[in-house]
């Protein structure tokens, strides 16, 4: 398939997800926060991060300084690409709307924080780090280059592995029984498996 309309694709999901978190990112800007778990290290994973699925996504996108690394996918799979976009950018948005004035970029607990078991996070307890995870293999699929196609699930890969348990052991110390019990009901990305 043309490697244009797969960089649009890729450019979709860019566009996309900022409009998705714009608007919660400026509303959340005056919450006070609580408890702070943003240390050097998720500074760091958050930054990477960034590289990863944007910075390095951009250079390839707009200039040919990548080319020596490009590979060649099947037709098949880069539609399966571009389908994808559709579920990603959904769960980013329902994760984003269920979570609310809960959601931050970072580990943190905000004055009046509560615990959200309903819409997207009645069936997984990291529905918007599932949404990340198939951004990953949107762009695998579309940009298809070791460097730009790969560096998106590596550097989330690490951020993910490192910050889940963080993550609950945080919402445990913080909410006790209540997260205990809903763990016991969820899984952490895909529902009744993983
Ligand atoms: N891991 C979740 C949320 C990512 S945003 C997901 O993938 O959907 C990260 C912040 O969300 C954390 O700082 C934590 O305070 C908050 N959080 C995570 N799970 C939550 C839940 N079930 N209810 C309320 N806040 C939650």
């Amino acid at each position: 398939m043309e490697t244009l309309l797969l960089k649009i694709g890729y450019a979709i999901v860019l566009i996309g997800t900022f409009i998705i978190r714009y608007p919660h990112e400026k509303r959340n800007r005056s919450n006070t926060i609580r408890v702070d778990k943003k240390h050097t290290l998720e500074k760091i994973l958050l930054g990477l991060v960034f590289l990863g699925m944007m910075i390095i996504p951009l250079i390839y996108i707009f200039t040919s300084w990548l080319s020596f690394a490009d590979y060649v996918l099947p037709n098949s799979l880069h539609i399966l690409g571009l389908l994808l976009i559709i579920p990603t950018l959904w769960l980013f948005y329902r994760s984003h709307k269920d979570l609310g004035t809960n959601w931050s970029v970072s580990l943190e607990i905000k004055d009046g924080h509560q615990i959200v078991e309903t819409g997207v996070y009645k069936y997984v307890r990291h529905p918007m780090y599932t949404a990340i995870w198939l951004w990953c293999f949107v762009q695998i699929l579309l940009l298809n280059n070791y460097i730009a196609g790969l560096s998106g699930l590596l550097c989330f890969g690490l951020l993910y592995l490192l910050r889940v348990k963080k993550e609950e052991s945080m919402m445990l110390q913080e909410f006790g029984q209540e997260y205990e019990d809903y763990m016991k009901r969820t899984r952490r990305i895909i529902p009744f498996v993983l």
